[in-house]
């Protein structure tokens, strides 16, 4: 039996973004469908440029 848990990727560094991480998510301002970008912890503390998946819309 397998959970089949979904976990939210960092748009920054790429790595999933466990469920207690202190992470940040926001929309893109860029993309009018929606897409969320989410930044993990250790990015959000360093203030990590983030990019879009969607437009490879980059920002602070
Ligand atoms: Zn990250
Ligand atoms: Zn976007």
């Amino acid at each position: 039996m397998s959970t089949n848990l979904e976990l939210p990727v960092c748009s920054c560094c790429h790595r999933h973004i466990m469920p207690n991480d202190k992470c940040v998510k926001f929309d893109c301002p860029n993309c009018d469908n929606g897409d969320l970008i989410w930044r993990c912890e250790s990015c959000r503390v360093a203030v990590r440029n983030y990019t879009c998946s969607s437009c490879n819309f980059q920002g602070p």
